[in-house]
């Protein structure tokens, strides 16, 4: 299995350091020709409209969408990886999102940089143990529509979410060194 890290911006060495530590082969992706020899894809967090706006340049957003149609791709957002993967964006100026997983989110909704902070939360899916996160200028999910589960809440507001072989969180395992949710998304 060979996992790509969009790597366009963003905190994607975290996401290799993860995938390292549990023995997969990653690679960073910025062309379509890497996208073409990986079999998922990891979007990580970062700022989404820098990332919307390079998917777009690089050709990566018209490839991702048709290897998602044609069932190839599993695909993993955290944070800014999560709203681009979003179909519903609230607020003004938001990115063009990928728009394959069936949530509304709101792009800053826990506040700024200096609101940012760590927990941990209940992933029933991963066992009792609970997970480590982070919230970095997370964005919140404020509805989710059909066909998408939801994996871990906080606060009563979904956190973690799963529609088919899309896993989107507003929250950074990664930097808590936390494999366990990659490990679920690598059993996708
Ligand atoms: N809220 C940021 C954005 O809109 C995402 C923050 C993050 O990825 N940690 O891009």
């Amino acid at each position: 299995m060979t996992v790509g890290v969009l790597a366009l911006q963003g905190d994607v060495s975290e996401h290799h350091e993860v995938l390292r530590g549990l023995r997969v082969a990653s690679f960073d992706v910025r062309t379509p020709a890497d996208l073409a020899g990986v079999d998922r894809l990891i979007i990580p967090g970062g700022e989404s409209t820098a990332i919307s706006l390079l998917l777009q340049s690089s050709g990566l957003f018209q490839e991702i969408i048709a290897r998602h149609i044609k069932r190839t791709l599993p695909i993993f957002g955290t944070c800014a990886g999560a709203i681009l993967l979003a179909k519903r964006i609230e607020g003004t100026n938001t990115p063009k999102s990928l728009a394959l997983l069936n949530i509304t989110i709101d792009r800053n909704a826990y506040g700024t940089q200096l609101d940012s902070f760590e927990e941990r939360i209940s992933v029933p899916v991963l066992g009792r143990k609970l997970l480590r996160v982070s919230f970095i200028r997370a964005p919140k999910i404020t509805a989710t529509g059909e066909g998408v589960e939801i994996l871990a809440m906080h606060k009563k507001v979904p956190v973690l979410v799963r529609q088919g072989s899309i896993l989107a969180s507003a929250c950074h395992p990664e930097v808590q060194c936390e494999i366990r949710l990659h490990e679920y998304f690598l059993k996708i």
